[in-house]
């Protein structure tokens, strides 16, 4: 459905005509719009969840499976509906991952809520219910969760197999999820007892051609520039790197000038002023026994001469974001003014050599020592599978970042769902009248979750619900859907675990976007504007 209204025209989810809507039926068409939305990403969920082709205006068409991919490129009108997407963002930014899980569960507790309020439960009464609810949710999830080493490889690659086996490139994730492992434990550091890990430190650089498996990790920085200058080397062992953000060029007046010249000597006197400044620059650079530079500015033609006779190889217009991982990974310092540059600014690679990649020539920076930023070159036979590839590696990277970071894991295919409903429904025994409703209407939303993997993989989800509310009564705690085999199985033994940081932020940013709906009892639109 969402491929044939993203092809033809955007989604959009508005109440045509009115421009103010009141009380119950604001509430209403709020909760519609918002259910509208998670009901489209609701059939991708899970590795057996059917994929979206998404066409956007200019034509250009995305296919995958990704929820955050999904909303993003969705065009989403009604208020309620971009409150949705805009968590969904929010859990991508903040955990990478589980945001399809987020909004169906947003979606479903909306649509219980919806029960409740048509049978005389006040919205506020939910609310506060659901706050309770979310809140016991995240003790029974902390509570069950599999405390792990931060740096134990078979656990993080678990984490990882688990994240990519949903995506389209499943047959190359046991490949890259070793890259993956790679680069996060290289770049983690330590901080306050624990680890941190700067996601901006990894780069994916992607490029159309060969086989996933040729997916490279370099211990240093690819830059998609080449040397500026032929007569430049290709290559330098032992590299020591200047890393300079100020133009090697002669620096313009910001207002036009003109120089009236007359006499043809002065014209050489000007000439050769310039050329003895841009000489020099070269020189201090020299001094410091740099061999490479990497300049965020411009390098004049002639510095690049001088440079090239100097035997250095330099690359210029480099982009900050670069400028900064090269920083982190060779050790060195970033210098604006070139006066400054010292030899202990200095970075280091055992490498640095231009390769042709395809039709483009790319420098690499490379044999960098314990490199506190890396790479991953992204291959593949179109760019498709390379945009592909690429999304379902930062899913990947981002999910063992969150257990490297906060190490502890959950199981998958829904159990840690379907246990937290289960002793949500126990718990919610304690409780009295109508907030004991909405804590088992919170509960049957949660349980969602596995049944619609189940749905997703063609089960009867009656039989699934049965299943999975035996195997829970009975202390089974990771029973949840295996949609490969269309059954319920115990995950830990089929080794599919996720971060508990996700769970945990799932069920935070789903109880937060279901209370901020069930809030809103009034809807005004700007002239103009359609809600
Ligand atoms: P999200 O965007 O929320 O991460 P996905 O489409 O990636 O959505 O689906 C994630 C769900 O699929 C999770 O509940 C996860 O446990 C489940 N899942 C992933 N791989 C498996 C698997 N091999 N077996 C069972 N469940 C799985």
């Amino acid at each position: 459905m969402a491929a044939q209204q993203a092809g033809y025209a955007p989604v959009l989810i508005l109440k045509e005509g009115a421009t103010e809507t009141k009380g119950r039926d604001a509430l209403r068409n709020s909760i519609e719009a918002a259910r509208v939305v998670s009901e489209i990403v609701r059939t991708s969920l899970g590795p057996r969840g059917m994929d979206k082709m998404l066409v956007d205006s200019l034509g250009d068409v995305t296919i995958t499976n990704d929820g955050a991919t999904m909303l993003k490129q969705m065009d989403v009108q009604h208020p309620a509906a971009k409150l949705l997407v805009e968590i969904a963002k929010a859990t991508d930014a903040e955990v990478g991952d589980g945001t399809t899980t987020s909004v169906v569960f947003a979606g479903a507790l909306l649509s219980k809520a919806q029960e409740l309020i048509d049978s005389d439960v006040h919205p506020t009464v939910v609310v506060d219910g659901y706050r309770k609810a979310s809140e016991k949710a995240m003790e029974i999830l902390n509570g069950i969760a599999i405390k792990v080493s931060p740096t134990d490889r078979e656990w993080l690659r678990k984490v990882a197999l688990t994240a990519m086996a949903s995506k389209v490139v499943a047959q190359d994730a046991e490949y890259l999820s070793k890259l993956v492992l790679d680069s996060v434990l290289q770049v983690a550091e330590k901080r306050d007892g624990g680890y941190k890990v700067d996601i901006d430190s990894i780069k994916v650089e992607k490029k159309p051609g060969g086989a996933i498996t040729d997916t490279l990790f370099v211990k240093g920085i690819v830059i998609d520039k080449e040397v500026v200058h032929g007569g430049m080397p290709k290559k330098v062992e032992n590299a020591k790197i200047a890393l300079i953000n100020a133009p090697l060029e002669i620096e313009k007046p910001e207002i036009s000038a003109e120089i009236r010249i007359s006499d043809p000597t002065k014209m050489k006197a000007f000439l050769d002023e310039e050329a003895r400044i841009l000489r020099e620059m070269v020189q201090k650079i020299k001094a410091t026994g740099a061999n490479v530079v990497f300049c965020q500015k411009g390098i004049d033609d002639l510095a690049q001469h001088y440079l090239a006779k100097e035997g250095i190889l330099a690359v210029r217009r480099v982009k900050e974001s670069d400028m900064t991982r090269l920083a982190k990974a060779t050790g060195g310092r970033i210098v604006t003014n070139i006066d400054e540059l010292s030899s202990n600014d200095l970075g280091y690679a055992a490498l640095v050599e231009e390769r042709k990649i395809e039709e483009d020539k790319w420098v690499f920076v490379e044999g960098c020592k314990d490199p506190k930023a890396v790479t991953i070159l992204v291959r593949g036979g179109s760019q498709r599978i390379v945009d592909e590839a690429e999304r379902s590696i930062h899913d990947a990277l981002m999910v063992v970042k969150d257990v490297v970071e906060s190490p502890a894991v959950v199981g998958g295919g829904g159990a840690p769902e379907a246990e937290t409903a289960y002793q949500l429904r126990q718990w919610a025994q304690t409780l009295s009248g109508r907030e004991q409703l909405a804590v088992l209407a919170y509960a049957n939303a949660l349980e969602r979750i596995p049944l619609t993997l189940a749905e997703n993989a063609g089960m009867n989800p009656l039989d699934a619900k049965t299943e999975l509310a035996k195997a829970h009564s009975e202390g089974r705690r990771w029973a949840g859907v295996d949609p490969f085999e269309s059954k319920v199985v115990d995950m830990d033994a089929k080794n599919v675990y996720e971060p508990l940081s996700v769970k945990l932020q799932v069920v935070k940013a789903a109880t937060e976007a279901a209370s901020m709906i069930l809030r809103i009892d009034d809807i005004i639109a700007a002239k103009g504007t359609s809600a």
